[in-house]
């Protein structure tokens, strides 16, 4: 599982957490040499009872539909002859492209530093408060995030805060420090020709979701809205006959039995979370396919993790 690829130093925001080009080309010259990689359709035949994987089967997958992806990753693959599959927001790679929520954290945090972000959350949230109260009452529950560091300024936006007023404060917080997030999104995500580029390529593509919202925050409905129009899109965009699924952030807790009963209704064919072990074919269900992070592996790391590791969510 990939997430960012790209030079952070050459770009205007060094401190976003990237894999850099040397250390994808090495990871892949040590993953060519361990394992078989794989394309999609062969996971899916196997899941499906078909013809088994080869014992050190591996498959390339990559989240968020960064332009990185057709910049640094693109190329590189196809040097290689392998594929990937690459899972696309609508909201991100659609025709009126939105800076997804998650990102908007990201940037921030680039731009700012943990601290400065961590106040600018805080008084956003309070002036808010303020504002719907129409009073200078004290605002219940903001103190103890004060001097809170980056996770859990993360967790305030990602699981305490109202959705959409999370939202609203990273609208607010992105347009006054990054400006207009309509061009910054044209620049951060894959394009529709871009898309037809990778295809032709060789590249697969899935869904991830409309606006990268945690589908466990959702009502059902809610859920239904931000994954039903998925299958259609992509094929529509790819030409691609089945179209797959990664949950945003991806942790065990960030989906709920709705979304696998949706997802079914919806037509995808197999999802992944972001568990980080090896899929075990026949046990695991189809929408809830673990992954390793890139993370995990040399050159990070001594060789692929014995033990299955902690579930963590997409950062
Ligand atoms: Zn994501």
């Amino acid at each position: 599982m990939y997430h960012y690829v790209r030079d952070t130093a050459a770009t205007a925001f060094p401190a976003i957490r990237a894999l850099p080009p040397d250390m994808f080309a090495h990871q892949l010259d040590w993953l060519q040499r361990e394992y078989e990689l794989i394309g999609l359709d062969a996971l899916e035949a196997a899941l499906e009872g078909g013809r088994p994987l080869p014992p050190n089967a591996a498959l390339l997958t990559f989240d968020d539909g960064f332009v990185d992806h057709y910049e640094v990753v693109l190329p590189v693959l196809a040097t290689r002859g392998l594929g990937g599959v690459f899972f696309l927001a609508h909201d991100a790679s659609g025709d009126t492209p939105r800076v997804l929520g998650v990102h908007k954290t990201h940037f921030l945090l680039a731009a700012l530093g943990s601290d400065a972000f961590g106040d600018a959350v805080l008084g956003e949230c309070r002036a808010a408060a303020r504002a719907a109260r129409s009073s200078d009452a004290t605002v219940f529950g903001l103190d103890r995030w004060e001097h809170a560091d980056e996770r859990a300024i993360k967790d305030l936006l990602n699981y305490e805060l109202p959705i959409d007023e999370a939202e609203q404060v990273l609208d607010v917080l992105f347009e006054r420090h990054l400006g207009s997030q309509d061009e910054f999104a044209r620049g951060l995500y894959l394009r529709a020709p871009m898309i037809a580029e990778m295809r032709r390529a060789g590249m697969v593509f899935g869904y991830h979701t409309r606006s990268h919202k945690m589908l466990s925050r959702l009502s059902p409905a809610d859920q239904a809205a931000e994954l039903r129009d998925g299958v259609a899109w992509v094929r529509a965009l790819t030409g691609q006959a089945r179209v797959s699924f990664c949950y945003p952030w991806g942790g065990p807790g960030t989906y709920t039995s709705a979304s696998l009963d949706i997802l079914a209704s919806a037509g995808y064919s197999v999802a992944f979370n972001t568990v980080r072990r090896r899929i075990a074919v026949g046990a695991d269900h189809r929408y809830e396919l673990p992954r390793v992070d890139t993370r995990d592996l040399p050159p990070y790391t001594a060789g692929e993790p014995a033990a299955p590791a902690m579930a963590s969510d997409e950062a």
